[in-house]
């Protein structure tokens, strides 16, 4: 008999365990993938959505165009999880699994930070960074804050990204001038995976004066008065603020009584959840590693490799932990890091110093996934 594969969530990681899948087992394979959304975006779009560089329709990957032999994606929301009995109820349904892994990514929360959407805006869903497009050609001068509102948050050097990307923006509107742009991390570097990309970071930083408050986090905006409060009670005024919100697993996986501390623990090495045969992969998932699309990635080939051992024999390899950053330095120069976390004694780290060739890298990043998930 078949094992059933139910995937929640067709993002980085549920697109990538459902194409290993299909191409190990076939029409032999018997997965279910279910996403509530219409199209896949890729995150690193939203910095070039909000400024201006690409449309919403470009940058969006109908889940239409996913076929997969074996593999079936039903456009559905997940609305309950039963762990123990491996059973998922959704808006059309219930589903039942013998591998049910979860990866239904990490939401928003902007409403824990008091002000933020009143006076703020955040830039990290495609919503609030297509609603920035209109936003920002009417900032011209005065005080930008780029803000972080809690920890852990998705790609670590994106905030960064997106303050150089306003430097550069406002430098070819002739307003630079005019204008302050402070960046507030939670950090203690701008990518602490990597040494050479920080301080490639804060040598951009201070060449584009940049001001960098690190290991410091925004708590609330004060709307009447304009200004940011931060975790150590000092405050900022600012004109426009462009916020990471704090992020948070899905009510659904809250629910479920999966999570500990707000997150899904695993065993590292495999992904599987304290229930056999439940996996949690990519942003929800309680790893410690960075929250990167690649590292979701790495997570669903682990997943596949304990799957097929389980159902075909063998061993699987254990959880690599690798991924890469890449980070936009805003004038069009591209550099990145590759990561190896866990299949060594010690993290190892690739460094790409940025250059205008690595615009190639990041674009064969997208578009390899693309080819991969979506078809030629
Ligand atoms: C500004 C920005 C820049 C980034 N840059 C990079 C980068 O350069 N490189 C990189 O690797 N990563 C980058 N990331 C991070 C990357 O986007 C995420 O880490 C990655 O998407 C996580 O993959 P995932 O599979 O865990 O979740 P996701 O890709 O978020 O997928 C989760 C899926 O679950 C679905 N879902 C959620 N709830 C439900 C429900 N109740 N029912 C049904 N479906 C549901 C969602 O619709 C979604 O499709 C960036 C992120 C941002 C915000």
């Amino acid at each position: 008999m078949k094992s059933r594969v139910l995937v929640l969530g067709a993002g980085f990681g549920g697109l990538e365990l459902s194409t290993l899948l299909s191409e190990a087992l076939g029409e032999a394979a018997d997965v279910t993938v279910i996403d509530k959304a219409e199209a896949f975006v890729f995150g690193y779009s939203k910095i070039d959505l909000m400024f201006g560089k690409v449309d919403l329709a470009a940058v969006r990957q109908p889940y239409a165009r996913f076929a997969k032999p074996g593999v079936r994606l039903l456009h559905e929301t997940v609305t309950a999880i039963d762990p123990a009995a491996r059973r998922v109820t959704t808006d059309h349904g219930t589903h039942e699994a013998d591998f049910l892994v979860l990866a239904l990514g990490a939401d928003f929360d902007p409403e824990a930070t008091p002000g933020l959407q009143e006076a703020g805006h955040e830039f990290y869903s495609v919503a609030g960074a297509n609603r920035l497009r209109g936003v920002l050609p009417g900032f011209t001068r005065g005080h930008a804050i780029v803000g972080i509102c809690g920890f852990p948050y998705k790609c670590p050097p994106a905030p960064s990204e997106c303050a150089l990307t306003l430097h550069h923006s406002l430098r070819a509107r002739g307003l630079r001038a005019a204008c302050e742009i402070t960046l507030v991390t939670p950090l203690s570097s701008p990518m602490p995976a990597s040494a050479e990309l920080s301080a490639e970071l804060m040598a951009a930083f201070e060449e584009a004066r940049i001001r960098v408050l690190l290991k410091r986090s925004v708590v609330a905006l004060d709307a009447g008065r304009r200004a940011a409060v931060l975790d150590d009670g000092s405050e900022l005024a600012f004109d426009l603020f462009l916020g990471v919100p704090v992020h948070r697993v899905p009510q659904v996986v809250l629910d479920s009584g999966l999570t500990e501390g707000g997150w899904v623990p695993i065993d590292l090495t495999t992904m599987e959840t304290a229930v056999p045969g439940v996996f949690a992969i990519g942003d929800m998932a309680k790893t410690g590693l960075p929250k990167a699309g690649s590292f979701a990635e790495s997570q669903a080939r682990a997943v596949a490799g304990v799957i097929l051992a389980r159902t075909r024999g063998g061993q699987a390899d254990p959880h690599a932990g690798q991924g890469s950053c890449l980070v936009e330095f805003g004038d069009g120069r591209i550099g990145w890091a590759e990561l190896d976390f866990l299949s060594g004694p010690k993290m190892q780290s690739i460094y790409h110093a940025p250059s205008h060739e690595g615009r190639a890298h990041k674009e064969a990043f997208g578009a390899s996934r693309v080819a991969r998930w979506f078809g030629p």
